[in-house]
């Protein structure tokens, strides 16, 4: 069946936004601004917004083993219903995709259940222990979209090295979550000024720059594409920073929380702030937003963590790291940042979908005749309160509730199926 999408606003190679139409025919775009056709379903853009839908490089599904956390329906449901058409789910499940067996088990149940494209990870050590090195290649062939041991930094440098190697010879990515266990000091948030007034235990900085500066030099030794998760402080900007002038092979990712909150911020001893790496200082945060601007880091990644209530009712100290992220992303980042003139729209969307998909070599992300036609639409002047009781996530686990903003998606399409529309 044809679709035809009438009356909505892309945005033009001068970054303008222009009122066009897209036709789809069998999951591809095969025209744009095309006549309506005879036959074919119409869908009314009313002049939104059309984006490539979200691409988002790091995210936790929790299925399978954490069920009672998120499942993979849930997950894509709050990924579908955020404007994301692609995610890629690191491998802190049980079991952990670190065999093929394992991946396979996975890739079925996302076969089962997704409503949205979910490339998973495969893990770059046996049960994420940093022991025992996982096989690349079996993993590729099983179709794992890179390596990670997300949740877990690789503590030893020879191993994360010769995993550089072996990815280095599949022209793979390895993904790395940097966090030397050595320097975390049982802390539950960033060890700087609200620590101390809230009487809690920090995490300094160097727990995550001393390994990214560590595995820049083994991804130039080992020729490597190694790509930063989440970066929070301005030393690791720095290091990312040197990396990409002397030409070493690295990517990095910010989340959406590093660039709109710092620990000042935190209200109180309330695990809906805690998250790995934590809200770091007011200069961090600054670097993070220059970091974006000159291209240092690269896209914007939500680390999507959904938690229990249970586990996070009862302060930092005991509850687990992390926050949803999928519903709240595009609109607080566009009316925070766009809104305000600090960004374009156009930065937004090549960070978002552009960028993400392109370090990854995913055919997605755009907008253009031949490719698949994930798309959202989105209404960038409908305003709505975050209210986590309305998410489709599992999770209620998030710093923004009460926070308005503007710029929700009403509708988003994976390869030319509807896979979210906002209620009537
Ligand atoms: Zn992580």
């Amino acid at each position: 069946m044809k679709k035809y999408i009438k009356n909505v606003q892309l945005l033009n190679e001068q970054s303008e936004l222009v009122n066009t139409t897209v036709t789809i025919v069998e999951g591809r775009i095969t025209e744009i601004g095309g006549e309506q056709p005879n036959v074919a379903e119409i869908i009314d853009g009313n002049g939104n917004l059309l984006a490539p839908g979200f691409v988002d490089v790091h995210v936790h599904l929790r299925e399978p083993g954490f069920e009672h956390k998120e499942t993979i329906a849930t997950g894509t449901a709050s990924a579908a219903k955020g404007g994301f058409t692609t995610i890629c789910a690191m491998p802190n499940t049980k079991p952990v995709p670190d065999s093929v067996e394992n991946l396979e088990l996975i890739n079925s149940l996302i076969e089962q259940s997704a409503k949205v494209r979910v490339l998973p990870y495969g893990s770059l050590t046996v049960a994420q222990s940093g022991d025992e090195r996982t096989d690349l290649a079996a993993l590729k062939a099983s179709g794992a979209v890179a390596f990670s041991d997300d949740g877990v930094g690789v503590q030893l440098a020879s191993t994360m090295y010769e995993q550089m190697q072996d990815a280095a010879k599949l022209d793979m990515v390895v993904v790395a979550h940097c966090e030397d266990n050595s320097l975390i000091y049982d802390g539950v948030m960033h060890e700087g000024k609200r620590n101390k007034e809230l009487g809690l235990p920090g995490i300094p900085s160097i727990c995550e720059s001393v390994q990214i500066a560590r595995d820049v030099l083994l991804a130039e030794a080992a020729g490597a594409r190694y790509h930063v998760c989440h970066v929070s402080t301005k030393e690791s900007v720095r290091a990312v920073r040197d990396a990409k002038a002397a030409g070493i092979r690295v990517t990095a990712e910010v989340c959406p929380h590093h660039l709109l909150l710092e620990e000042m911020d935190i209200p109180s001893d309330d695990a809906n702030w805690k998250m790995n790496p934590p809200l770091r200082a007011a200069d961090d945060k600054d670097s993070l937003h220059a970091a974006l601007l000159d291209g240092t880091i690269d896209c914007i990644a939500t680390d999507h963590a959904p938690h229990t209530v249970e586990e996070k009712c009862c302060g930092m100290v005991g509850a687990p790291f992390g926050i949803v992220g999928f519903e709240t992303a595009f609109p607080l980042l566009y009316t925070r940042f766009v809104e305000t003139g600090k960004w374009t729209l156009k930065q937004l969307i090549d960070w978002m979908s552009v960028k993400p998909a392109q370090i990854f070599d995913l055919p997605y992300g755009t907008v253009e005749v031949g490719a698949a036609a994930d798309l959202v639409i989105i209404d960038l002047n409908k305003e709505q309160t975050i209210n986590p009781d309305e998410f489709a996530t599992k999770g209620r686990n998030t710093p923004f509730t009460g926070w308005s903003a503007k710029g929700w998606p009403v509708l988003t399409m994976v390869e030319g199926n509807i896979v979210y529309e906002e209620a009537k």
